[in-house]
């Protein structure tokens, strides 16, 4: 095992980085040999941690990283990753000479953006910009024809701004209905006639997400967008069926019990005592809570955790530092306790989390807060 830093908590995530390559060199067979995949590190690797993902993803093939905001690619930067990247959320124009020093590829789509980042570039300064084309996400992205001509523009009749790619983003993709998905795709098309009109077509061309580069290989262009599945993770449940290899899932979260011990009939358990023990019961106490992430909805949703290859249900309120579980019989402490993964036979997935959570699978990893430490192994 390998962990940038010493901790003394008996509460861990482990990422398994090996399933991470995996799941990146089996995506790429799924490609023409020209298909760049950009591994999508935000949110520091979906919380499984941006630095040493990207670095997997890198050796696995991957030539391009992507992350949300400007500070997620400067701490890429500062561990000393060289690849491209590209910052998907929107930047401040004042902040544009970051990007050009770190040699990063920003996303665009305001032309007030370009006019006034231009008055922040130094003479010699290039910027690289993807141009985000709405297609109809509804989020970020020129929306009409007009507006990306123009945009385009400003770029092309101006020295400081290379354009670098194109792209969209989908909001079905993972759906099995795929009319809208057709509807944006149809609508990134005739955008693309328009980019290629004003200045011919960019280095790269992007639209793919996990769930639309695993599905609809050939309608990806050159550059695809690995995210979730990069990580081992469905996009959502629908399209399981349709997989073209086996997801590796490399995120797992585990502790250990701090203390074990009987309790007769009639004793309450957690704040509010909402638990009462129906009998004699042994009682397991966990040192993870709220504050790591693990919500206090997980006890009132049934939630529980695997010891000993045996499922137990945590019981009572979860506080923020702690929890307790009802052993199916005495174990000392110290017994590993797995919350997210497999022990013996039985595996919690973080798809089973996501749905008693009522939320997606996206949600589970990156809720899990940075006070508990992540191993690689
Ligand atoms: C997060 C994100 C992705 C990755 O999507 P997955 O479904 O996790 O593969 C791709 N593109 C954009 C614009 C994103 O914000």
């Amino acid at each position: 095992m390998v962990q940038s830093k010493q901790f003394f908590r008996d509460t861990w995530a482990e990422v398994e980085l090996a399933h991470v390559k995996y799941n990146v060199q089996e995506v790429r067979k799924n490609f023409q040999q020209d298909m760049h995949v950009m591994a999508v590190v935000k949110a520091d690797g979906y919380g499984h941690g941006a630095v040493p993902v990207a670095e997997a993803a890198l050796e696995a093939g991957a030539s391009f990283l992507s992350v949300n905001l400007l500070d997620e690619a400067l701490r890429l930067r500062e561990a000393g990753i060289e690849a491209p990247i590209l910052v998907m959320g929107r930047i401040r124009p004042e902040d544009v000479g970051i990007a050009v020093r770190h040699n990063l590829s920003i996303t665009v789509f305001q032309i007030e953006w370009l006019q006034e980042a231009k008055q922040y570039m130094k003479e010699q300064d290039s910027l690289k910009l993807h141009v985000k084309i709405d297609s109809g996400m509804g989020r970020i992205g020129t929306v009409t024809a007009e507006e990306l001509s123009q945009l385009l523009q400003v770029i092309e009749t101006d020295q400081a701004f290379q354009l670098e790619a194109v792209y969209t983003h989908f909001a079905t993709a993972d759906e099995l209905d795929n009319s809208y998905w057709e509807k944006q795709y149809g609508r990134f098309l005739s955008r693309l006639k328009v980019v290629e009109e004003i200045c011919g077509m960019p280095p790269f061309i992007h639209c793919g997400n996990s769930a639309t580069g695993l599905r609809f290989p050939e309608h990806c262009f050159n550059m695809f967008r690995f995210g979730i599945s990069m990580y081992g993770l469905l996009p959502s449940d629908d399209i399981e069926d349709e997989l073209p290899f086996e997801l590796k899932r490399a995120f797992s979260l585990h502790s250990q019990l701090v203390q074990v011990k009987q309790l007769p009939k009639g004793e309450g358990i957690s704040y509010g005592a909402t638990y009462t023990t129906s009998g004699d019961e042994w009682i397991g106490t966990v040192p993870i809570g709220y504050a790591d992430g693990w919500y206090r909805y997980h006890s009132s949703e049934g939630g529980t955790v695997l010891v000993d290859g045996e499922r137990a249900p945590i019981i009572g309120r979860i506080c923020m530092d702690q929890l307790m579980v009802r052993l199916p019989y005495q174990l000392p402490v110290g017994t590993k306790v797995t919350l997210i993964g497999k022990q013996g036979e039985d595996e919690i997935t973080i798809q089973e989390i996501a749905s008693r959570l009522k939320t997606i699978s996206y949600e589970i990893p990156c809720m899990i807060s940075s006070r508990v430490p992540r191993l690689y192994v």
